[in-house]
């Protein structure tokens, strides 16, 4: 049933009702694109593996190292009469708008899938121990797969992207089973080249929403954050959020989100 009851200045009323906040598809590319702009991340954090959590993340995965392929020729006019291409500086380099690296290779996106177990419905989070680990609250369906790959994560600037970070619960548990990953690699790197430095990994977090409110969980890698390797594109209420790729109706859903934009509910 609508909860459409009518219309103030052209805006209906139902937008500005509604508790929940609709993001359009053009607000996520928008945030993105703002975001990695912003925090610089192809000059400073230079990601080199992408990690979505299912499903919420996938999209914003997929967008932030997008190839525009912009291909740009200048049309001559030869002596001859016959019309030659000449290659610009664009074409030279296929153009990524978002997230890209040196060698212009794609990032690789590994997709993990976490739910939390409240989601399933055989978890109550208001009932649980407060200090009940986050292994309890969180059940993996889906984890990386890198094949034949020998410590496929050692060395790597990890990005983990999610679209929310809501209570932190999700990204905790994924970061607490990376770190565990990362730490397994590590003790097999040691083994097979004694004496030798162990490389480098980082993790840092792009989230498109981060709400605003007292969080369950801290991230286990106290680093990320003072180090300044946790992005999020903004910064919301504690509202339930609507994403595009929710919706059932995307015109309707579309023209909720404008219309709450104009209104700035959010
Ligand atoms: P967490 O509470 O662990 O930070 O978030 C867990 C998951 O709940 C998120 O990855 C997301 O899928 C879902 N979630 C939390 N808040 C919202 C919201 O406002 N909108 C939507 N669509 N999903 C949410």
């Amino acid at each position: 049933m609508s909860n459409k009851i009518g219309c103030v200045n052209s805006i209906s009323v139902y937008a500005l009702m509604d508790t929940k906040v609709y993001i359009s598809y053009n607000q996520v590319h928008q945030l993105i694109k703002d975001a990695v702009e912003h925090y610089r991340i192809n000059e400073d954090y230079k990601p080199d593996l992408m990690i979505a959590i299912g499903g919420g993340g996938f999209v914003p995965a997929r967008i932030l190292p997008i190839n525009r392929c912009i291909k740009t020729f200048i049309v001559m006019m030869n002596n001859n009469h016959s019309l030659s291409f000449v290659q610009t500086p664009e074409q030279l380099s296929w153009q990524r708008s978002f997230l890209k690296r040196p060698n212009n290779k794609n990032i690789p996106i590994q997709a993990i899938g976490l739910s939390l177990y409240e989601d399933l419905g055989v978890f109550d989070a208001e009932q649980a121990d407060a200090a009940a680990t986050i292994g309890t609250q969180v059940v993996k369906t889906q984890w990386l797969h890198f094949g034949h790959v020998t410590c496929p994560l050692l060395g790597k600037n990890i990005l983990i992207v999610d679209e929310v970070d809501d209570t932190r619960t999700t990204l905790a548990y994924a970061i607490q089973e990376l770190s565990r990953d990362i730490n397994e690699e590590k003790l097999k790197y040691i083994q097979s080249h004694p004496g030798s430095d162990v490389p480098e990994t980082k993790l840092a977090v792009f989230v498109l929403h981060n709400k605003k409110k007292q969080k369950r969980m801290e991230l286990p890698d106290q680093s990320i954050i003072p180090d300044g390797r946790y992005f999020a594109a903004k910064e919301v209420p504690d509202k339930w959020l609507v994403y595009p790729w929710e919706a059932i109706d995307i015109s309707e859903h579309t023209q909720k989100s404008l219309e709450q934009e104009e209104e700035n509910a959010i």
